[in-house]
């Protein structure tokens, strides 16, 4: 956990989806997991099976990745597919956790909000 350069108030999200693409663990819960499959229509079940697998540490699920590493819910217009279910981890990015790089990857984080709204 880094200390934070950007407050909420001063962060806007430039939906560039970076942080959704870079390689790394999302876990899940189980109310996650509910939450998710019931965003999709599936069974929990079926959203186990079709969209997570054992994190590293093998103490619980994660949300599987494409071969790039990039999280399979993220829309081609950088959206999230299960965005009003979407798990803690993200919707507490980056005000909760990161590391020294996501500065550089997060457009919100190297350009604070001026006020303006972003193209
Ligand atoms: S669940 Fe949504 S917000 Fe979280 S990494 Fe995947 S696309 Fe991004
Ligand atoms: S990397 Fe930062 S600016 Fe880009 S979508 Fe994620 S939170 Fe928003």
């Amino acid at each position: 956990m880094q200390p934070m350069s950007a407050e909420p108030t001063t962060f806007a999200c430039r939906q560039c989806g970076n942080c959704c693409r870079w390689p790394g663990e999302v876990r899940v819960s189980p109310e996650e997991i509910r939450a998710a499959a019931g965003r999709l229509g599936l069974t929990e079940e079926a959203f186990i099976a079709r969209h997570t697998q054992v994190t590293r540490d093998r103490q619980g699920l994660t949300l599987v990745e494409d071969a790039g590493g990039a999280c399979r819910f993220l829309t081609p217009e950088n959206r999230c597919a299960i965005q009003s279910a979407k798990p803690r981890q993200c919707r507490e990015f980056p005000h909760q956790w990161r590391a020294p790089e996501h500065e550089h990857l997060c457009a919100g984080l190297r350009e604070p909000h001026s006020g303006k709204e972003p193209a």
